[in-house]
């Protein structure tokens, strides 16, 4: 049986587990690719983002060159100068510069200056090639906004304006950053950031953190992408996942992974095992069944032996004296009876298993009914050379019960106790009454029953002597099996304590409930 168990785990194994293993390791090494692949999209996500902080301060700027276009349109009367207007609606910016391409013609718009500040008028010169590459951009409907930054926390954004009679102009627009960052972008980054990211402005040169959407932010944690401002060259934009870094996800992700895989391992192999153990199981009930096929024909065969051998020796009349006679015919009355007994156990059995048999209960004393079946066994067991005692408790209480199938389930124990016992033939019959219980017990000093059979034995056609040829007791294995269902229908059970080659007890515990007062 082991090979053939053997085999079947190993195919359970090549069939289902080593695939499954296969995947796994398949999953697992094509895992770092995965990974790339997610920290490829979360770094385009966090790009987006960068580019949508600069496209919004983009349309900043453009909306502000319109709305300065837009003023050299107007023929102010009696209104708010809209240059005024912006600017006071716009507090990051502190001044407004035009320069007319042509003629060079300056004007501020905040400071009224006069001539134009040497800074800018060094940066306006240097930069005369770009300006004219904005011009062209213009005059092909496209405004480009340029940038630099003046290097003390202010920067230009500058561009080019039509005025009336297609008089162009390049305009500077100075910008505190501060105000900038606060007023202009910081409700921005907030709803991009959303709860998820933390978006931080830095100084590019010193680091300086100059704007966060955090309350209190973290500056040593690293950054999962820094990019740059398009219109603030001087400040870098820097982006984290808020709670966990990229890297942390990857790995939690990876952990998660590996996890479910155990988990899947293990159900599978928790499923491979309870397929296995069924298996075993119909193999081990395959076997006994045969086991019990064979041990039953043997058992028949030998009595029906016997039985004709006597009967034809009678028939032939070679049987002298009448004394030989009468001691053929108890042979071979004996053997019809042990014939007639096992049939009986065998259709007991299979009665009291199918519900076929019904129990008629009765209000019992168990003293009683021990009493009378030691009456019938008591020849029988001195006959075998066994000595008995029978010890009963006093005031046992009544109990309901069916008699005979109580009486049967005795007998079976104590032709389990002859049969298994060896040297020493005694036998110690008890009644008693513990707490919940009232019992009767059967003692044997016989082979006893090793740990690992004590719980099978009450399995049907279960035998443990079949393993020990040399010590071959013949028997059907649905003894005990027999008493266990008698047990069940008694709402009672049966209990073993045994020792190798110490001797065993069986226990019959029926239930006090049940005891009604005769
Ligand atoms: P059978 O006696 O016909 O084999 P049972 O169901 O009565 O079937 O018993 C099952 C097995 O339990 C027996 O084969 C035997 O190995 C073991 N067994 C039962 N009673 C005893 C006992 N008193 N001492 C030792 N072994 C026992």
């Amino acid at each position: 049986m082991n090979k053939s168990l053997h085999k079947i785990l190993f195919f359970l194994i090549v069939l289902i587990v080593f695939p499954i293993v296969l995947v796994v390791f398949y999953e697992y090494s094509n895992l770092n690719e995965s990974e790339q692949l997610i920290n490829a999209a979360y770094k385009n996500q966090l790009e987006s983002l960068v580019s949508s902080v600069n496209t919004y301060t983009q349309d900043i700027a453009t909306n502000w060159a319109s709305r300065i276009e837009a003023a050299f349109h107007i023929n102010r009367v009696g209104e708010v100068d809209p240059m005024d207007r912006l600017m006071s609606e716009n507090q990051s910016i502190k001044d407004i510069y035009t320069i007319q391409l042509d003629n060079e013609a300056f004007r501020s718009y905040s400071s009224r200056e006069k001539e134009l500040p040497p800074t800018l008028n060094d940066f306006y010169i240097r930069q005369q090639s770009e300006i004219q590459q904005l011009l062209n951009y213009y005059k092909s409907n496209y405004r480009k906004i340029a940038a630099y930054g003046a290097g003390d926390q202010s920067s230009w954004f500058y561009f080019i304006v039509s005025g009336k009679n297609e008089k162009y102009y390049v305009c500077f627009v100075r910008i505190d950053n501060a105000k900038f960052f606060q007023n202009q972008l910081r409700p921005r980054i907030q709803s991009i950031a959303q709860l998820n990211f933390t978006i931080d402005l830095t100084d590019s040169k010193s680091g300086e953190l100059l704007l966060s959407n955090e309350k209190e932010p973290n500056r040593n944690k690293p950054y999962d992408l820094t990019g740059a401002m398009w219109l603030f060259p001087e400040t870098t934009l820097n982006i984290r996942l808020k709670n966990e870094t990229i890297n942390q996800l990857v790995h939690q992700r990876l952990y998660e992974g590996l996890l479910l895989f155990g988990a899947l391992m293990l159900v599978i192999l928790v499923g491979v095992w309870f397929l296995y153990t069924n298996i075993r199981n119909q193999i081990r009930l395959a076997q006994i069944k045969s086991e019990f096929i064979s041990n039953v024909s043997h058992e028949i065969r030998t009595p029906l032996a016997l039985i004709s051998m006597y009967i034809e020796t009678l028939e032939m009349g070679r049987v002298k004296t009448a004394e030989k006679v009468k001691e053929y015919y108890q042979i071979i009355t004996k053997e019809t009876q042990r014939l007639a007994g096992m049939v009986d156990k065998i259709l007991n059995f299979s009665k009291l298993e199918s519900g076929k048999r019904t129990l008629k209960f009765d209000i019992c004393q168990l003293n009683e009914i021990t009493q009378k079946v030691l009456n019938t066994y008591a020849f029988h067991l001195s006959n075998q050379g066994f000595s008995s005692t029978f010890i009963a408790a006093d005031n046992l209480p009544h109990i309901s019960c069916d008699a005979d199938a109580v009486a049967d389930a005795l007998i079976n124990l104590i032709e389990n106790a002859v049969k298994y016992s060896t040297d020493k033939k005694q036998i110690e019959i008890s009644t008693g009454k513990s707490k919940k219980y009232v019992f009767v017990e059967v003692k044997d000093f016989g082979m006893g029953i090793s740990k690992k059979h004590q719980k099978l034995i009450f399995d049907k056609f279960y035998r443990v002597s079949n393993e020990n040829l040399a010590n071959k007791v013949k028997g059907t294995g649905l003894g005990l099996a027999l008493v266990n269902e008698t047990m069940k229908r008694h709402k009672g059970k049966i209990v073993l304590s045994s020792k190798l080659h110490e001797g065993s007890t069986f226990r019959l515990l029926f239930p006090l409930n049940s005891i009604k007062k005769p």
